[in-house]
Order: C-alpha cells, then sequence, then structure tokens
C-alpha cells in the first residue's frame, strides 16, 4: 500500500510543494519564511522545528497534497469541467479594464462589482512585490482602484495564502481571486472551519496551465541586458490580449516582448505538482475564468496545437491581439447568481457559452484531466506518497481515451520520475 506524506520536508521533498504560503500561516511557531528556491518557485523554510499539532493542521490542509473534486455526490457533472451552472463568452464592460487586465477583465470586473455591491469588504488577490517587480504578494483590496492595481496574470510564484489567516481573522466577509490551487487550499480550510466557511463568501480562480518558475522572467530581461533589481514595473500580459510582456526600468526605459518569446522561443520550466495537477481548472470554485483563444493560443488556428502535448505546443503558429474575452464557468449557485448581478448592474457583457467552446479553448487542461488517472497510478508505482487526491473523477475522465495514450503517459511520467522529477523543462514528455 502507497505511504502519505510524513511532514513538510516530505512535501516538498517529493515535489508536490505549490509555494502558496499557507504552512506558513498554519505553523507561527516555525517560523516558516517563503523563499525563492533556485527553480525560481517560492519554497517554505522552517526556522525552528515544527510543534507537531501544526506539522498535523499542514498534512491536513496543504493544497500540494489535499485536493478534493465536486464528484463524490453524484449528479449530473461533465466528466472533465465538473458541476457546470452556466458557461459564458464575455468581458468587462468598463473598456480600461478590459485593456489592462489579463483577457477581458472578467475577473477584475466581478471582484469589483463584489466590492460595489457591499457583499465583501475585500478581495484576496496577488499583485507586485513593492521591492522586486518579479515577486508576487499577497494583497487584501478593499477599493475597485486597489483591485485594478493587481488585474493581469503574474506568471511566477506567488504564496497567495501567506495572510489567509490574519484576513479571516479581521472577521469580515471576502472574496477570493485566485489560482485554482489556491481555491483548494481555501476549500480545505472551509471544510474544518467555520469561521472560513462563514467569511469567504466566494471564490474565484482563473484556470492555470502551470506557473513558471521566476528564471523565465529573469532571461527575459538579461536578454535585454537587464537585472531584476533595475526593474520597477514588469507585466507578463495584459494593455492588450494577451499584450507584450513588458519591463520599465526604475530610470524610466522601456522594454517589450511577444506573447511567443516568453512561451514559445525559449526553454521555461514549471513545478512537478503542475503535471499532475487534478485540477487546474478551478473546479472547486464558484466562478472559473479563462482565456477564450480558439485552440488554447492567441489568435492560433484550431489543428496547430499539438494533441499530444497536454501543456500545449504551438508548432509555426502566429500569434496575435484580440479586444479581450474571457470564457468563464459558473459551478455554483452563487457563482452564476454573482454572474448574472454584476451584469445586471452593468458591470459586465456577457453572452451565453457552452462546453463545447470550454474544450476548444482549454484543450490542454482536457487533455490535462483526461491522462492524469495514468500520471497518478505512475507516480504511486515509482513509490511517491499517496495526496490526498479525492472526489475528482479521474477514472470518468479518462473514459474513451486512447490506451496507447494512457500508457504513453504511464511510462513517460515513471521514466521523468526516475529522472528526478522538480525543476522540470516545460516540454518534459510526459507521455513517453
Ligand atoms: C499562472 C497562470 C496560468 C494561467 N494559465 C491559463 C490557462 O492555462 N488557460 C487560460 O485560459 N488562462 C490561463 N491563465 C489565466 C489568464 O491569463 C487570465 O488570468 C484569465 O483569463 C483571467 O483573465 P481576466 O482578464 O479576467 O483577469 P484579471 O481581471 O486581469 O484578473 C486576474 C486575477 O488573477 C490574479 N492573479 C494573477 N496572477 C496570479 C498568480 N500567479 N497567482 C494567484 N493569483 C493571480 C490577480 O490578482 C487577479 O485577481 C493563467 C493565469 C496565470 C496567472
Ligand atoms: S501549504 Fe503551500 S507552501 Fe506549504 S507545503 Fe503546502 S503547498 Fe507548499
Ligand atoms: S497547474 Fe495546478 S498546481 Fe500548478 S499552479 Fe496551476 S493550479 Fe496550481
Amino acid at each position: 500500500m502507497a505511504h502519505t506524506f510524513d511532514g513538510l520536508g516530505d512535501i516538498v521533498g517529493n515535489g508536490f510543494c505549490i509555494g502558496c504560503g499557507l504552512c506558513r500561516a498554519l505553523a507561527p511557531s516555525a517560523a516558516i519564511e517563503m523563499r525563492e528556491a533556485p527553480n525560481g518557485h517560492l519554497r517554505p523554510e522552517p526556522r525552528r522545528p515544527i510543534p507537531a499539532a501544526e506539522e498535523a493542521a499542514i498534512l491536513a490542509l496543504c493544497p500540494g497534497i489535499n485536493v478534493t473534486g465536486p464528484f463524490g455526490g453524484g449528479g449530473d457533472l461533465d466528466p472533465v469541467w465538473g458541476k457546470v451552472r452556466r458557461v459564458v463568452r464575455g468581458h468587462a464592460a468598463d473598456p480600461d479594464i478590459r485593456f489592462r487586465a489579463a483577457s477581458g477583465g472578467l475577473m477584475t470586473a466581478v471582484s469589483q462589482f463584489l466590492l460595489g455591491s457591499g457583499r465583501v469588504a475585500g478581495v484576496l488577490q496577488v499583485a507586485a512585490d513593492l521591492d522586486d517587480a518579479l515577486a508576487s504578494r499577497p494583497v487584501l483590496s478593499r477599493t475597485p482602484q486597489q483591485v485594478l492595481a493587481a488585474a493581469g496574470s503574474r506568471y511566477g510564484t506567488s504564496a497567495s495564502l501567506a495572510t489567509l489567516l490574519e484576513v479571516i481573522a479581521l472577521g469580515e466577509p471576502i472574496a477570493v481571486a485566485l489560482k485554482p490551487c489556491d481555491v483548494a487550499a481555501v476549500r480545505n480550510l472551509q471544510r474544518q472551519d467555520a469561521r472560513a466557511r462563514g467569511l469567504v463568501v466566494f471564490t474565484m480562480a482563473m484556470f492555470c496551465g502551470t506557473v513558471p518558475g521566476l528564471a523565465a522572467s529573469d532571461e527575459f530581461l538579461a536578454r535585454r541586458g537587464l537585472s531584476r533589481d533595475e526593474v520597477a514595473e514588469f507585466r507578463w500580459r495584459g494593455h492588450g490580449c494577451p499584450g507584450p510582456t513588458y519591463a520599465r526600468t526604475r530610470d524610466g526605459r522601456e522594454f517589450t516582448g511577444a506573447y511567443e518569446e516568453f512561451w514559445v522561443d525559449h526553454p521555461w520550466t514549471t513545478q512537478f505538482r503542475c503535471k499532475i495537477c487534478p485540477d487546474a481548472i478551478g473546479l472547486q470554485a464558484d466562478l472559473a475564468v479563462g482565456d477564450a483563444w480558439p485552440g488554447g493560443w492567441p489568435a492560433a488556428f484550431p489543428g496547430e496545437v499539438d494533441p499530444g502535448s497536454p501543456s500545449g505546443t504551438a508548432a509555426g503558429q502566429e500569434f496575435g491581439e484580440d479586444k479581450g474575452f474571457n470564457l468563464a464557468v459558473a459551478h455554483t449557485e452563487i457563482g452564476a447568481a454573482v454572474l448574472a448581478a454584476a451584469e445586471a448592474a452593468g458591470d459586465v457583457v456577457l453572452e451565453e457559452s457552452d462546453i463545447a467552446a470550454l474544450r476548444d479553448c482549454q484543450p490542454h487542461h482536457v487533455d490535462l484531466r483526461r491522462l492524469l488517472a495514468a500520471r497518478l497510478a505512475a507516480a504511486r508505482l515509482a513509490g511517491l506518497p499517496a495526496p490526498n487526491f479525492s472526489n475528482l473523477g479521474l477514472e470518468a475522465a479518462a473514459a474513451g481515451v486512447d490506451p496507447d495514450l494512457l500508457g504513453a503517459n504511464f511510462a513517460g511520467t515513471l521514466k521523468r520520475l526516475r529522472a528526478g522529477h522538480g525543476d522540470e523543462p516545460a516540454t518534459a514528455d510526459y507521455a513517453g
């Protein structure tokens, strides 16, 4: 029988940590610091021994090893997308939000609506660190301006939940607008903690292909002769859709690069946990939001995305800009109600969409959900501790997948694990 994780070191050492920072909050006695590891991802470093009760809380709540999906209770669920109450294609009504945000600005517009309508007193998001423009820090945005300042996709590690318990201790209703694994952590806490259940009244997640290590961003700067400490502002995208990668130095010089320079033209690495992510599409969020690019790449032409690659491969594609649209899935009643109320208030512009559009625009997420059972089986066989990934419908998601592809992913994962996992090239071959 597979063994389970025995502590924080075991989670990090086996490549299951996603750097969320929740353990820092759960183990105050250990004075955990979140440090950027050589792979460009934040990792927890305890300064003092972790008391048993605090380590038990980490083992129970860490989202790296605890993810509970919506497939446990029966009902009418899509095998990939889970409980789907409404799918929309849309954008923020405000053209400035739409321009500045990552895609269409739906997450920003809905966050502002939640604040403006008095449903929440703050939105937990991430924003640029004040001392390091590439680093990210959690922020509790209390005004529309603060929400807008945190707009955009930060393609780098973020300890999004390092302040979660402090924020909940304020005793005010809040929303979270973060990654799916961050929302998994919030749900873990809510299952055990009535206060968290009562106060986190809305959860929003983006679809999340992976978080690259910050080395990719450092290299973007190095190609322009810059180092991180010279940079006052850095954007991975936004100011268009997807918009340019952008750096402004402290002395006012500006540099840009195309989306494909960051994602396609140069190698980058990711973390092992993202390769076996059981929910990168926000199955547990009230509202999950992503890009609306057919084929999964900006202005990509369907058919040019390599179907064998769960992380997607652009082969000779030309990328383009659009005006900014999101696809969004309301998974819960409150998710659907908030979408409708934001629409009625004139804050968002929506049209009905469907699961077929999700499949078309997110092929790498469909692949990952369908291939995950094979990858996790290989991880078990390779002797990794068994994570508590439950109610995720992984066997049903794998139904009908070409057995050769499942077998290739099983074998590929074993091969990767034998070669040593952790700091993975994004192109690491999990299918052979
Ligand atoms: C790491 C990452 C991977 C992604 N992968 C995909 C993908 O595979 N498919 C897809 O369709 N879309 C992906 N996106 C999402 C996409 O880039 C947009 O964020 C999404 O479409 C929402 O757009 P928006 O205009 O509504 O967001 P905005 O209105 O700009 O709001 C973005 C929100 O996300 C939060 N946020 C930004 N970066 C992070 C971070 N690193 N950690 C936690 N919260 C963060 C912000 O604080 C803000 O609340 C990814 C985003 C990120 C950050
Ligand atoms: S709680 Fe977050 S930071 Fe801590 S070990 Fe788990 S994933 Fe890593
Ligand atoms: S792929 Fe999964 S584990 Fe990785 S950052 Fe995204 S949601 Fe978190």
